[in-house]
């Protein structure tokens, strides 16, 4: 039977999605516990495109397992959808989340609320052993606050605000953020649509 591999060498992800593929009932690993950590060029235009890029260079070295890659960003509508699939390069690799998030709160700054609306987008890609390719999306829609706040999560979610939960993405336990990300929702659409082959 063949394994999940997921083209990602980020342990919190890893977590993430060995807990909702749990039941898929399949050995799931990261590329590197299965050996592997190929420089992947991701010059893709879309998230959907780069993930595929990942997962269709990472099947090359494991072509009868599933091969899973994601690309994922935060699209903000009152800046075209920017930093979109530059939002780990926005301002350089290098900068820190701190400053990243500070001038965006800038570029915002007097825009009303209505108008800062923002989602984290999430393509999950799968190569499939008999060479075919599927993707799906998720988002979460929220919206850029006037400040940052909270410790949890990682990059944007300090000034992501979602209006279910009145706060930022930050604030929220691993376990509440997981049930509404964008990363869960195109992991339980992936796993769907895996169940259905
Ligand atoms: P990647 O798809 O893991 O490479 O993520 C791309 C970039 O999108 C990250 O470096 C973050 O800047 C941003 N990002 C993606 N998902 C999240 C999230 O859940 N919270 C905050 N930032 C995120």
């Amino acid at each position: 039977m063949s394994r999940i591999i997921f083209a990602t060498g980020n342990a919190d992800k890893m977590k993430e999605i060995r807990m909702i593929l749990s039941d898929m009932g399949m050995e799931i690993l990261s590329m590197k516990e299965a050996g592997a950590n190929p420089d992947i060029v991701e010059d893709g235009t879309t998230f959907e495109e780069n993930a595929r890029i990942k997962a269709q260079s990472v099947a090359k070295l494991f072509p009868d397992d599933i091969v899973l890659a994601d690309d994922s960003g935060l699209e903000i509508d009152y800046l075209n959808g920017e930093p979109g699939i530059y939002s780990a390069r926005y301002l350089g690799e290098d900068t820190s989340y701190e400053i990243k998030n500070q001038k965006l709160i800038e570029r915002l700054f007097g825009v009303p609320k209505e108008q800062r609306t923002a989602r984290f987008v999430c393509a999950i890609a799968a190569a499939l052993p008999d060479g075919s390719t599927k993707t799906v999306r998720g988002t979460i829609e929220g919206y850029i606050g006037e400040k940052s706040a909270g410790e949890n999560g990682f990059g944007y979610d300090p000034i992501f605000y979602v209006d279910e939960y009145g706060c930022s993405t930050a604030q929220l336990l691993p376990e509440e953020k997981n049930k509404i990300s964008h990363r869960g929702n195109a992991l339980r659409a992936m796993r769907e649509e895996l169940k259905r082959i």
